[in-house]
């Protein structure tokens, strides 16, 4: 029995939704707001009548502190499942304790405006210190750390699929099949078509800065920093085939390290097919992934928000995608004296997901994942007050979750390794 306020109503919180209302003994009463409330209202007519889940919606503009808190105040959830913006982690998070209620994400924060003067300080001082240049990081979250456990507050960051269940793989990994591990690759491929030459699966915005942006990796106790894309390899994906994959920065890199800290390397692939490595290229050529506002014409337009309103929208993509995602981590390290390696991954269907959810694989491997991880804060498995990443909690019960609502584990001990 539990009531919890849904933030954001885009294509991951969509999924998110749907699958809570298929646990309604759990999610008793749900309410969907956003800034957008016409979207909210839509999904809660579709519901009816499909679910026992008591759903309402709310208009709220999570930018500001206030509108979160007085929304918090006349709805009273359990729990605030933040599937916004990483731009608006703050503002709910300083709600929430304001509140005293627990808090969940599936991103880490970055700021929407990556000039403001406050901002870029305290990033480029990090640059220098921690070396590498991505816009977000755990810093900022990691520092509510102590309000959240004085309140005896439970924040948990980043469940999506990666971050998220990566992060569960690499626990899972620690906790049964290894008694140290040396490295990690964790790798995300979508074998998808979705027969646009240009289009992002998830918030163009968000998508195009991370892959934009510097790669790097953990090495030996420290970031190694390369030019975009730079570093390419291929791998034979299980049920999608063979890709090109290229090396990125990944949020859950930096936590990783920190909580499995005898692993000497950990690395972050992503599948690009040419097309959209080509078409980035020639957007960011011409300045049009740059989110510093330009006169046009006697208005002001941020150039990458522009480009994502001539962008498909990446809930239009469910119906027309077809193939399969594979995302899953590779470790090598020690069991009992002896050298071993793992493979822990999941392949999921873009037009199973569709005809489950009306949404493609990869709304569908973030959403299903941010409604286990609110389950296990709802249920009482995952309590432990402060501000937590997946890979702290036990992996079991959320990996069981996992398999049972439609994101099950495959495995193999003998996997081709990443060179
Ligand atoms: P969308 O752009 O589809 O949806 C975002 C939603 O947030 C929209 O409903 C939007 O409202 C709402 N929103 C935006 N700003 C505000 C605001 N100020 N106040 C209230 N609501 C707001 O994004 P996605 O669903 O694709 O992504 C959601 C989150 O999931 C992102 O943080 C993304 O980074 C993360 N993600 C995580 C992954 C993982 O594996 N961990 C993978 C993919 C995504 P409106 O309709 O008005 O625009």
């Amino acid at each position: 029995m539990s009531r919890v306020l849904v933030i954001g109503c885009g294509g991951v919180a969509n999924v998110a939704i749907r699958k809570c209302c298929q646990v309604s003994e759990v999610f008793t009463e749900l309410c969907i707001a956003s800034r957008t409330k016409a979207k909210c209202d839509a999904l809660a007519e579709e519901l009816k009548g499909q679910t026992n889940t008591v759903v309402t919606t709310a208009q709220v503009d999570a930018d500001h502190v206030e509108q979160v808190i007085d929304l918090i105040n006349a709805y009273k959830p359990d729990l605030v499942m933040n599937i916004a913006l990483p731009y608006q982690d703050l503002t709910i998070m300083d709600a929430c304790l304001a509140c005293g209620v627990n808090y969940m994400d599936t991103a880490n924060y970055e700021p929407e405006n990556t000039d403001d003067s406050q901002w870029r300080a305290v990033y480029e001082k990090r640059c220098k210190e921690a070396g590498f240049s991505a816009y977000f990081d755990y810093s900022w979250q990691w520092a509510y750390k102590e309000k959240f456990e004085k309140a005896g507050l439970t924040a948990l960051l980043g469940c999506g699929f990666d971050p998220g269940v990566t992060q569960a793989y690499c626990a899972h990994a620690k906790k049964h099949e290894f008694d140290t591990i040396d490295t990690i690759d964790i790798l995300d491929c979508n074998g998808g078509d979705h027969g646009y030459a240009f289009a992002t699966n998830f918030n163009p915005e968000i998508n195009l800065r991370e892959v934009s942006a510097p790669g790097s990796y953990w090495e030996d106790g420290h970031w190694v920093e390369i030019p975009p894309m730079t570093i390419k390899r291929e791998y034979d994906f299980d049920q999608v085939g063979q890709k090109d994959m290229y090396l990125l920065h990944h949020e859950e890199i930096e936590s990783l390290a920190l909580n499995i800290p005898e692993v000497q390397r950990i690395r972050f692939f992503m599948t690009f097919g040419q097309s959209y490595l080509t078409h980035m290229k020639c957007l960011e050529n011409v300045g049009m992934l740059s989110t510093t506002p330009i006169d046009f014409e006697g208005q002001q337009i941020v150039p990458i928000q522009f480009l994502k309103a001539l962008l498909p929208d990446p809930a239009s993509l469910g119906p027309r995608t077809k193939g399969k995602t594979n995302i899953g981590c590779i470790f090598t390290g020690k069991k009992d004296g002896k050298d071993k390696s793992y493979y822990i991954y999941n392949v999921c269907d873009h037009e199973a997901c569709y005809q489950e959810v009306k949404s493609q694989a990869i709304s569908y491997t973030t959403g299903v994942p941010a409604m286990c991880g609110a389950l296990m804060m709802l249920t009482g498995k995952w309590t432990t007050p402060g501000v937590h990443t997946v890979e702290e909690f036990d992996p079991d019960p959320f990996l069981d979750a996992l398999d049972k609502y439609g994101l099950p584990r495959q495995e193999s001990h003998d996997p081709v390794l990443v060179d």
